[in-house]
Parts: C-alpha cells; sequence; structure tokens
C-alpha cells in the first residue's frame, strides 16, 4: 500500500511545497479531491465488521457510480498532456482502495476462521456423558437361571393364559366346589367359569390335554391373590411350577430332581427336608425346607431360630388328576412341584420384603 501510495503523496507534496510545475492549476483541486476521497475510503473499511460493510464500501468508492469512475470519465476532456498523469493518479488511488478492501477481507476472515476453531475445539479434559446401563431385575435373573437348570434336565418351557377357566385352575386339579381355595375371598373371579388363575399348576392341565408322556415341562407366570400388600404378601406374584409325567415315577424321582434343582440353585451345602402335607391334586403330597443359607441350619435372625426356611410344595400327580386329562394312571405316574418365583428371588439375595421387587427403584435394582 505504502509504494503505491508514493506517485500521489510525491504530486501532492510538490503542490503543497507550491512546486506547481508539474500540475496544472485546475487539476490541483482535482488531485486533492482525489487523494481526499481515497483516505475516507481507507478509514471506512479500517473500521468496518464484517463483510457486507466492506461491500457497500467497495460499491461506494469503485461502483459505477463512484466519484472515482465520474473523474475517469471526464479524462476526455482535459489536455492530452495532462491526460496520463490524471490517469495515473485515479488508477492508484483504486489500486490503493482495493488493496485495502481485500486485505480487510483477508483480516475479517481470518477473525471467523479463528472464532469456529475455537467454538469446535473439544475440551478433552472434560468429565464424559455416563450412559447408564440398564439391568436384569433380579427375579428375571432367579428365572433365566432356573429355565438354565430345568433346560439342562431336559424340560420344555410353557406358557399359558393368566385369565383362566375354573376347570382348569380347580376342577380338573382335585379342587371341588366348596374346597376353601375356591373362596370368592381368595380368588378374582371374573365371572363363574373364569378367574385371575390363582396357580400356574392350570398350564399343567393344558400341557397334559394337549401332550401325551412322556412330558416334562417347567411353566413360570404371574398368578393373582386376594392378599393385602406387606412384606411378604401380594396379590399378584409369581411361581414357577414342575411337571414330569412318564412310566415308573416315583417319590424318589421327585427328591432326585428336587435335590439337583436346589443345589444348582444354591450351592451343594444346602440340605433339604420333607415334611408331609395335603394338596389336592397330589397324593403323597410334601412341603420342602431348605436349610438356613446363613447359619447352615444352627438357627439366626434370618431363619428366625429354625436352621430351616419353607421353601416349595410338591407331591406325585394324583390319580385322578391323570385320568381327568386322558391319561391312564395305571400306565402313568407323574410329580409336581411350585416355587414362588420372589421367595427364591428374596432367599438368594437376602431381601427382607418384597415390595422392593416391585418398586422398580432404580437404587434397589442397581445393587444386583
Ligand atoms: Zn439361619
Amino acid at each position: 500500500m505504502k509504494e503505491q501510495e508514493g506517485v500521489l503523496e510525491q504530486i501532492k507534496a510538490k503542490i503543497e511545497s507550491g512546486d506547481m510545475d508539474c500540475v496544472k492549476n485546475d487539476l490541483k483541486g482535482q488531485f486533492e479531491k482525489i487523494i481526499g476521497m481515497r483516505n475516507e475510503a481507507i478509514g471506512y473499511i479500517e473500521a468496518s465488521l464484517d463483510l457486507k460493510e466492506l461491500d457497500n464500501i467497495k460499491v461506494r468508492f469503485l461502483g459505477k457510480k463512484s466519484m472515482l469512475v465520474g473523474m475517469l470519465k471526464q479524462t476526455g476532456k482535459l489536455d492530452a498532456k495532462d491526460r496520463p498523469m490524471f490517469g495515473s493518479m485515479v488508477n492508484e488511488a483504486r489500486a490503493v482502495i482495493e488493496t485495502a478492501i481485500q486485505e480487510k477481507i483477508a483480516a475479517l476472515k481470518a477473525i471467523v476462521s479463528e472464532r469456529s476453531v475455537k467454538r469446535e475445539t473439544l475440551d478433552i479434559t472434560l468429565p464424559g456423558k455416563r450412559i447408564s446401563r440398564g439391568k436384569l431385575h433380579p427375579m428375571e435373573t432367579v428365572l433365566s437361571d432356573l429355565k438354565e437348570i430345568f433346560r439342562g434336565m431336559g424340560y420344555t418351557v410353557v406358557d399359558g393364559p393368566e385369565i383362566e377357566k375354573t376347570e382348569y385352575v380347580f376342577d380338573m386339579l382335585n379342587t371341588a366346589e366348596g374346597h376353601p381355595a375356591r373362596d370368592e375371598g381368595d380368588t378374582f373371579y371374573i365371572n363363574d367359569e373364569t378367574v385371575l388363575r390363582t396357580q400356574t399348576s392350570s398350564v399343567q392341565i393344558r400341557t397334559m390335554l394337549k401332550k401325551k408322556p412322556p412330558i416334562a415341562v417347567i411353566s413360570p407366570g404371574a398368578v393373582y391373590r386376594f392378599d393385602e400388600v406387606d412384606a411378604t404378601h401380594s396379590p399378584v406374584f409369581h411361581q414357577c411350577e414342575a411337571l414330569v409325567v412318564d412310566k415308573n415315577i416315583t417319590f424318589g424321582d421327585l427328591k432326585g430332581t428336587l435335590e439337583t434343582f436346589i443345589k444348582r440353585l444354591y450351592g451343594e451345602e444346602v440340605r433339604l427336608r420333607f415334611r408331609p402335607h395335603h394338596f389336592p391334586y397330589t397324593e403323597p403330597s410334601a412341603e420342602v425346607d431348605l436349610s438356613c443359607f446363613k447359619c447352615g441350619g444352627d438357627g439366626c435372625a434370618f431363619c428366625k431360630g429354625e436352621g430351616w426356611i419353607e421353601m416349595l410344595g410338591c407331591g406325585i400327580v394324583h390319580p385322578q388328576v391323570l385320568a381327568n386329562c386322558g391319561i391312564d394312571p395305571k400306565v402313568y405316574s407323574g410329580f409336581a412341584f411350585g416355587v414362588g418365583l420372589e421367595r427364591i428371588t428374596m432367599m438368594r439375595y437376602e431381601i427382607d420384603d418384597m415390595r422392593l421387587l416391585y418398586e422398580n427403584d432404580a437404587r434397589f435394582l442397581n445393587q444386583f
């Protein structure tokens, strides 16, 4: 820019020092106008803050309607010998303004790009966003272990409806009219023939009606009973029942199966105790206690000093139940047992309140 200023400044200096040999009087005013206009343009360019403003400045000082272009058009009216000097004055002013604009454009672009680099810079020292991972509900974990254990022993997992015929929930399971289990105080009736199933044993009936022996199934699922919610009760809870029907199935098979299942679930050191019991759909029937996981049978707070924990009900399928499903009890026999999934889960993880399993509080669930 300095070099381009050269000619103008030299002439201007000569004009100011009174050396008018090179400049005619009528040109003197023109030269001063050019210099003034050039300085004004430079001032605007330097003060401009964005490219749009620069564009306006360019149009104003170098555009078709600008003073510079207007002056160039006047060149023809000058004396022939004055024209080169006048032309070079105008061209030089134009070049100076153009260069100043280009430099300013470059400077503004540099600022913009510096800003965007700053804005887009990654701060690798910032702590990352933690993505919390979901976990399986403890009952889901227990259920999948259970399925794994039984599938390993050749069982199939079967399912059935939760809204069920009283025929399958009660009648065919030897629970006749008038039996206390059918009481409306215990069971959710939808109508006289339909209930929310009180046990998953109805799936055993469905299975035996569809399939001939050999049968080996487990049927996990939700069941419903008229219970108040407290630490050990809920109107909806979950059971898993097992049913085996084949020739020569004995109580020994039931015991062996339960031993295997319980030890796989809780460990080899757990002992089982069978107590006689009564269920309408099995004969003989038993309840099974496990030696306390905490004290091993000596008695502690966890087992309320008993040394044993009540765990499940089981028995040999009643011959009438087999006959109800069209299976000849003289040829076939079977065993069945049912466990509460909540109970197994609570024992395994030492959870003392069943409600925790349903509340789905993430602080609770994250512990498993
Ligand atoms: Zn104990």
